[in-house]
């Protein structure tokens, strides 16, 4: 497939660097599975705004349409309908394959869906790379390392999941589409890359998805309390969008297949967050405990010296400054401009 050796000396050369003299750089064409939800739309922005030939194949699970509406009638873009349990032909040179849904409160909906997404999804997304010679990211999550021994986690760490709990559709899943990953990788030479993502925030996520962030969020907006689950003293370590697009470009345009804690090191327990929530939005705002979950990890946060030692990659945004940014999206979608309701 030499158009596709074309391209990537030409990203290669292009990508961080300066287009060299004379020389213009040809768009890559990419697809991006999962390319209408939260990190997808974002992500299809950027590839966008580089210059390159953006299709898009979302099932509308979790994702919508107003995610990415802003690019119709663009030439370089193009939404498809599919999910990618079915089979795809398409002719591309790069595959971001981010089809799954994130959020516990969406992947615990319908098990089997999650699990048939995570594996027959990925293997028909790595036949369709081995067919056209397409480099290929999985983006994993840091929840196949599951309720984690070690602190923080290191990518050699090889986790503590449940295989038989509610939330084995997703961290078993992400675990298989690993293997699947590197046995096409070894077995068929397909160029491969695999990001674990630790937990994101940011404009565009799903108002009610049930995730943390969004749920205090909203809560503290719509002046209703915001539901600590357990004690509240379980950790998590949030990244802002932006970060995590920037690391998934590198490690795409990158030499090195990982897997990559892509994630930011600010670890917070959920009692943290209520706070950092309340000053941002409502000082006033009330705390009300709730039952935990099953199997709720209870410490999470990366060790990202890999990242930053082979993808020269770091997180830019605190918390304390990225969630502004996703206060005032979710403001304006929760009042819009036809709510009696206006804060
Ligand atoms: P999201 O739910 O907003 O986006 C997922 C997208 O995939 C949606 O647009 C949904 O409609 C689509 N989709 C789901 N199943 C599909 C199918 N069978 N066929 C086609 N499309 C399908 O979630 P997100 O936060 O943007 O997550 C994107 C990816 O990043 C996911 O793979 C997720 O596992 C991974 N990830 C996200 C986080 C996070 O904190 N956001 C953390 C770890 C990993
Ligand atoms: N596949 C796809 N698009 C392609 C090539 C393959 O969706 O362009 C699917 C194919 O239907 C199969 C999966 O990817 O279910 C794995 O393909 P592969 O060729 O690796 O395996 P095989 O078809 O030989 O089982
Ligand atoms: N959580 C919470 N209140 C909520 C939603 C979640 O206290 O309204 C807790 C949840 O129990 C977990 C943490 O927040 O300990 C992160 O949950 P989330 O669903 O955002 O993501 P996870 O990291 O579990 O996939």
């Amino acid at each position: 497939h030499h158009h596709r050796a074309a391209f990537e000396a030409a990203a290669r050369g292009f990508v961080g660097g300066k287009v060299p003299l004379g020389i213009k750089r040809k768009g890559l064409r990419i697809v991006v599975t999962g390319g209408a939800g939260f990190v997808g739309s974002h992500l299809v922005d950027r590839l966008i705004a580089r210059g390159d030939s953006v299709i898009v194949v979302d099932n509308f699970f979790t994702g919508r349409k107003e995610n990415v509406m802003h690019h119709f009638g663009n030439p370089n873009f193009e939404l498809i309908r599919h999910d990618v349990v079915e089979p795809l032909l398409l002719e591309v040179d790069q595959i971001y394959h981010l089809a799954c849904p994130a959020s516990p409160v969406h992947y615990k909906f319908n098990p089997v869906k999650t699990i048939k997404t995570n594996v027959v999804g990925t293997l028909n997304m790595l036949g369709l790379a081995k067919r056209v010679g397409a480099r290929f990211l999985l983006t994993s999550t840091s929840e196949v390392y599951g309720d984690p021994l070690q602190h923080p986690q290191v990518e050699t760490y090889w986790g503590n999941v449940n295989p038989i709990g509610v939330r084995s559709c997703y961290d078993e899943g992400k675990r298989t589409a690993e293997t699947l990953t590197m046995d096409y990788h070894r077995g068929a030479q397909v160029e491969v890359r695999i990001a674990r993502i630790f937990n994101t925030y940011g404009p565009r996520m799903c108002i009610d998805d049930g995730r943390v962030v969004s749920n205090f969020v909203a809560q503290a907006l719509r002046k209703e309390p915001m539901t600590v689950y357990g004690d509240g003293k379980q950790t998590r370590s949030f990244q802002y969008v932006s970060d995590l697009v920037e690391g998934l470009m590198r490690l795409m345009e990158g030499e090195h297949i990982g897997p990559f804690n892509l994630g930011n090191p600010g670890e917070f327990t959920m009692l943290e967050l209520a706070k950092v929530v309340q000053e941002t939005i409502d000082p006033n705002a009330k705390i009300e405990f709730r039952p935990n979950t099953e199997d709720d990890p209870h410490k999470r946060k990366p060790d990202i010296t890999r990242a930053k030692e082979q993808l020269g990659w770091e997180p830019k945004i605190p918390l304390r400054q990225g969630l502004p940014l996703m206060v005032s999206d979710f403001r304006k979608r929760i009042f819009g401009d036809h709510s009696d309701a206006k804060p």
